[in-house]
Formats: C-alpha cells, structure tokens, sequence
C-alpha cells in the first residue's frame, strides 16, 4: 500500500511537460478569479480547438456527427461541452465535472456607505461559501464582476489585478488594542457584518455655488461617498442604485505564484476548484481516442450546496444532453435517460492536504500528501459518510486498471479523520441519474484561504490521469 512522490518518477521530458502545464494553469488563475471570467476564458480555449456553440447549431438548423466538439453556456456561469465519440450516445458518456465558484466576499445589494464619523467609505458584504473570516482581513483585495443596468447594457468590472490599479482592504483592530479582541474565539474574533471592504477616505472638494444647489447639500452630507460615487460615475458609468443589479465579488488581489525554493508548489486564490476545472479543460482538449463521448461539466454554486439555475442541481446539463441527442438524431426520453444512466464520471474537487502542522487532524493511512498524485474520495461526507456519494468498488478497480496502464500517480483519501469534519461535492447529485461517479480531484493545503498551495506534480498528474479516463472507460 505504499505510495510514490510523483517528483521521484520524472525524467526531463515530463519535467518539461509538467512545467508548461503548470504556467497555462496559473495563467488561468488570473485570468479567472471569477465563474463569469472561467467561463469566458474556457470558452476562449475551446472555440480556438473548434468547439461549437450548441445553441448556434440548434438556430441553423445543423446536425451534430462524431468527432464533432460542442459547448453550451449556462447564464454567463457554468459551461458543458462534449466532444462525440463513435460509439450512439446512449452508450453513456465518459464526463469529468467541477466546479468553477470560489469562497470570497459578495458585495451587497445596498452596500456603499459612510461611516458614522465620517473618515472612510465602504462596500457592505455578505461571505460565499466556507471562509476563516479572519483570513479575509488585512491583505489586498480586488472587485470583480458586473453591473447589469436597466438598459441592458452591462459593465464588467475588474479593479486591482494590474500594477497601477487601487486595491481595497479591510481593517483589523492593531496588535496594540486586541487584548480583549484576542480573548474571542476564532470563529467570532472578526464576524461577518463587519467585513465591511474600506473604499475611500477622501472627501469631495465642493465649490461654493455646488454647496448652494440641492444636489450639493446632499454630496456634503456624506463627502466620501459622494467622491467614490463620482469616479464610479466617471470610470464605469454606472450610479448608486445600479448596485442592485450588480454581482460583484471581492477575491484577494494579485496573481498566482511559484512557491518554495525548489519552485514545486503553486501558491493562488480559487484553487478549489478550479484546479479540476483546468486539467478537465485540458484533459478534454488533448483527448484523441473517441469511442465514447467525451464531456466536461463546469458548474457554479457548489459552494453553497450547487443550488441555482446554474448550479448542479440545475436541468442545465440534462437540457444539454437532450438537445445534443436531438441534433445527432438519437433523441428520445429513454435514449436521453439511457445517455445518463450509461454514463460514468468523475466528479473533480480537491482534497484536503495533509497538514504538518495540524498532523492530529488526519489519519495517515488515507490522507492526501501534495506531490503523492491524483486523488481518489470513494467517499466524502460527515459524521458516518453521510451525505455521500461513495463509489461502486467495481468502479474503483475500473479506475484502477486505466490508471495502472498509465502509470498515473494516484492515491486514496478521506478529508481527515472520522468526525473530525466532512464536506461535500457535485457528486451524489449526478449519481441521481445512476451512472458511476466518483470523486478525485488535486490535494489543497490551505483549502478556503485567500491563498490556497497545490502541488505542481499534482496538477500534471491529475491533467494525465483525467486524460486517461476520457479516453478509456468504458462501463
Ligand atoms: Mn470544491
Ligand atoms: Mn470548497
């Protein structure tokens, strides 16, 4: 039962392969902090390797052969697509999913205000997903995301990611004054209402003849956030009450990086999942062997139970999957069932990494160890497995045998000890169809952090790995 560090097994080649893999990874880091900016950049990725809008198709009226690529978007986003094999679809298919949504901070509806004293202005927020919010304070944050105007037209907003940008923080109380801030629990020493992102501080200059108008009254009242709604005017044309039609996310500023001395590591925000998101992306582009049809499901919302028209628990991908059968001639209700039930998948996510520092929280035995592979959850779940997918063993040994032809690196994990915690994935929800699926993914230390670390070994292997699931399952 003993495990291999990927690192030991590389000659130069892979060195090389595994490095270049890694820099489009981080470049799609930063190009994606955000579902709505993965989506874009995904499907960037694969118009430029031929995939086509399933929509366009539908609307000219096309057929859809084998070894023809198509993608549909859901809502800006989640994003399918499919590459078909030769095999009828109702063959089921070989699907590597994950998700693209990220913990972070959400602006408000009604968010901007000035402080009682009148020193700064600030965006009120709400947390997504599971975040320490202590970890959210202190450190440089950007604004992603967009404003949707009653006209139609939509501002997309993206503000501390280039060097000349601003960015936004938020405070915390100095060491000197936190005696009794200190004497709290973790859980409760900064509390969500006050991760309030500090915007400005400067307040608007009126002329005297502004100060006599209406409208000049009102700006003095509160001078700083009449001076941050004007550059809001100004720079992205867009005024107070559009806000309630905005999504706007505040992710930590700042690109991904190399970690380490010996550079083996990645070190970036929104890591989980878009780790599994990229090397699914990638692993479907490189796919050559067709006999089955070859999907990738990106999905939004997983952190907050994979809810919403573009979560998991959306028709979304069944839609798709029907209208695609009807563009290959082979719709019908039980051939799109079929399709599903037929089909196996490998639900993407990462996995807790073990943590040298917090070894109690772990049973070493079946941990996730960063640089020891691609990682397989049979199951996942608290408190007895419950809430749980837990893979068939028959699926298991499948995996297994592809893997072992490969000579993938992989390994076998819970996240940490029994009763210790739990989590969950978009796998028990496709497993409804009941077709086989099971969680793998990427080893995550820091997992929810502003600053999460893979492995680069890692991410190479789980890419190979899921390039080697695509093209040889078979059940
Ligand atoms: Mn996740
Ligand atoms: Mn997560």
């Amino acid at each position: 039962m003993e495990r291999k560090n990927a690192w030991e097994t590389y000659d130069e080649k892979s060195l090389k392969k595994l490095e270049k893999i890694n820099a489009e990874y981080r470049e799609f880091l930063d190009n994606g902090k955000t579902e709505r900016e993965c989506v874009d950049t995904i499907v960037n990725m694969i118009e430029a390797e031929g995939y086509r809008e399933l929509e366009a198709l539908i609307k000219e009226g096309k057929t859809i052969e084998k070894g023809d690529k198509v993608y549909s978007v859901c809502m800006n986003k989640a994003v399918v697509m499919f590459h078909i094999g030769k095999e009828p679809l109702a063959n089921g298919m070989n699907i590597l999913g994950a998700h693209i949504d990220s913990p972070r901070l959400d602006v408000k509806q009604n968010p901007l205000f000035e402080d009682p004293d009148k020193k700064f202005a600030l965006l009120d927020t709400h947390y997504y997903g599971g975040v320490k919010k202590y970890q959210w304070v202190t450190i440089p944050l950007a604004i992603h995301g967009v404003v949707a105007k009653k006209d139609g037209t939509v501002v997309e907003v993206n503000i501390g990611e280039e060097e000349e940008d601003p960015v936004f923080f938020i405070s915390d109380l100095l060491i000197h004054l936190a005696g009794e801030q200190l004497e709290k629990k973790a859980a409760k020493v900064i509390e969500g209402e006050a991760l309030d992102l500090i915007v400005g501080s400067r307040p608007i200059v009126l002329s005297e003849e502004e100060k006599e108008t209406d409208e000049g009254k009102a700006k003095a009242k509160e001078a700083i956030k009449a001076g941050v709604l004007d550059i809001l005017k100004e720079t992205y044309d867009f005024e107070e009450d559009d806000f309630l039609s905005a999504e706007l996310e505040i992710v930590p500023a700042g690109k991904a990086r190399e970690a380490g001395f010996d550079r083996s590591m990645i070190l970036g925000y929104g890591q989980d999942d878009r780790v599994c998101a990229f090397t699914s992306v990638k692993a479907m582009l490189d796919v050559k062997k067709t006999d089955r049809t070859v999907c990738c499901l990106l999905v939004d919302k997983e952190e907050i139970g994979s809810v919403g028209a573009t979560g998991m628990q959306s028709r979304f991908f069944e839609n798709a999957v029907a209208e695609l059968m009807n563009l290959t001639g082979e719709y019908s209700e039980l051939n799109v069932r079929r399709a599903l039930a037929n089909s196996c998948m490998l639900s993407s996510d990462v996995s807790a990494a073990f943590d040298p520092s917090y070894r109690s929280c772990f049973e070493m035995k079946n941990t996730a160890f960063m640089g020891y592979g691609m990682v397989f959850n049979k199951y996942t779940g608290a408190r007895g497995k419950s809430g749980s997918n837990d893979a068939n063993a028959e699926y298991m040994a499948q995996l297994r045998r592809i893997f072992d032809e490969k000579g993938i690196i992989y390994q076998t994990a819970e996240l940490g000890k029994v009763d210790v915690g739990g989590g969950g994935t978009i796998a028990y929800i496709c497993a409804l169809y009941g077709m086989n699926v099971i969680d793998s993914g990427v080893a995550v230390l820091n997992m929810h952090a502003p600053w999460e670390a893979t492995s680069k070994a890692d991410v190479y292997e789980t890419y190979r790995g899921y390039k080697a699931f695509a093209e040889g399952a078979s059940i």
